[in-house]
């Protein structure tokens, strides 16, 4: 027993060699390549591949749009295809692949090899494609466009609106969106100034050389009011956002509920709820605290009151617009704090007004309603973003990493000006 063991043992050290030096492939598989001595200076260049996997040697491509009426019949017919095999095709695809789907303005590509068509590529999306190979037999594969992301730069001077500056720059309105949530704690975007500016770094994403979306934005500068405000976007793993040149993070926290004392939830966020007055389901966008009238409600964030005044139902309302992402309302108030009408601004925890029971209220309570870019969201589940400053561990890190960052952004201004002279 124990010597057929150790015969084992010596042996197979001796085959896996053998194996390693002979000529002969071990296993193939069709891509793969038995690499040995004698061959390693042989292996020819990979041929060059689209990005949909073909191999482009000896092959025509035509690109087009799908246009209306066009079904994948009257395209592959285009191409010398005959009715035959185009039926076949269509037999093939049946559960695999819904061919009726073709939408006018879908990218396709056809491949023809001596002047024959034997592949088709349809975009069924911005990222996604179907491919279809017919020779011996019919294939289809899909898979996703590979995405480009490309390093982009863009500067402007705002004039009339920050989305118009940034369109003014050939840039996607996406940016414009992207930089007031960044800098929506900073700079307030609804009283912008002619002449404030914006940099930004950021990544474009294109598939197939069609612009898809923007990436992360890399670092940005806004100049507001002759102010100067930097965002740098930082991700190690741990703590990933958007942070100033000293790594405090630029999003604020709002407070959890409108009062300085916990009060007690009557009746929380519902898309459906059987309303006690009106006697039927009606979705609730809001949260209920119960509490005794008088007791001072809180704004939950620094912001300006956009609206402070009686109106129907809800009573005496207080509206309270924190950025260009939140905002925040409180209502059946008894009353409002002094001073509280629209267009003053607030900051966090300053008192606005009192619990009350005016507008449709069964008892003394204030309904509190968060919205984020105008929808009313669960204020109590409602995943906000964090709002601490980098930890210790991390700063000369990020530091350190931000110089670049600066460096490429004071040099973008120069690159602007020599380009403007
Ligand atoms: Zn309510």
């Amino acid at each position: 027993m124990r010597k057929i063991f150790l015969a084992v043992l010596f042996v197979l050290p001796v085959t896996i060699v053998a194996a390693l030096y002979t000529n002969e492939p071990v296993e193939t598989n069709e891509d793969a390549e038995f690499i040995t001595v004698q061959n390693l200076v042989e292996i020819p260049p990979v041929p060059p591949k689209d990005i949909f996997g073909f191999v482009l040697e000896g092959v025509d491509i035509f690109e087009d749009r799908i246009k209306r009426n066009e079904s994948l019949y009257i395209i592959l017919r285009r191409y010398g295809v005959s009715p035959q095999q185009i039926h076949l095709i269509q037999q093939a695809a049946r559960g695999e692949v819904n061919l009726n789907r073709l939408i006018p303005g879908q990218k396709y590509r056809v491949y023809t090899s001596d002047e024959e068509a034997f592949a088709f590529v349809w975009q069924s999306s911005t990222t996604q494609y179907v491919s279809i190979l017919w020779d011996d037999d019919i294939r289809f594969e899909r898979g996703a466009i590979p995405i480009e992301r490309r390093q982009v730069r863009t500067a402007g001077t705002i004039s009339n609106s920050l989305y118009e500056a940034v369109r003014a720059e050939g840039a996607s309105s996406l940016l414009g969106s992207e930089l007031a949530e960044i800098f929506g704690w900073e700079v307030n975007f609804f009283a912008l100034h002619r002449g404030d500016h914006f940099k930004a770094i950021y990544e474009s994403l294109y598939a197939n050389g069609e612009f898809i979306g923007i990436g992360d934005i890399i670092a940005a500068e806004f100049q507001h009011r002759g102010r100067y405000h930097r965002a740098y976007f930082y991700d190690n793993g741990i703590r990933r956002g958007y942070f100033d040149g000293q790594g405090n993070s630029l999003q604020k926290e709002l407070l959890k509920a409108p009062f300085r004392y916990s009060q007690r939830v009557s009746s929380g966020f519902s898309r459906n709820r059987f309303h006690p007055i009106l006697q039927q389901n009606r979705p609730h966008y809001g949260t209920d605290y119960a509490a005794p009238v008088g007791t001072p409600v809180i704004s939950v964030g620094d912001g300006i009151v956009i609206e402070a005044q009686r109106r129907g139902g809800n009573g005496n309302i207080v509206q309270i617009r924190h950025n260009s992402t939140y905002k925040t309302a409180y209502l059946h108030l008894n009353g409002f704090a002094p001073g509280i009408r629209a267009g003053v601004e607030v900051t966090q925890g300053q008192v606005i007004g009192y619990v009350g029971q005016t507008g449709l209220a069964t008892g003394p309570h204030l309904c509190y309603r968060l919205y984020v870019n105008g929808r009313p969201v669960n204020s109590r589940t409602v995943d906000l973003p964090a709002s601490d400053a980098l930890e210790e561990e991390f700063l000369d890190e990020y530091l350190e990493y931000i110089k670049t960052l600066d460096a490429e952004l004071d040099n973008f201004e120069l690159m602007q000006n020599l380009a403007s002279n």
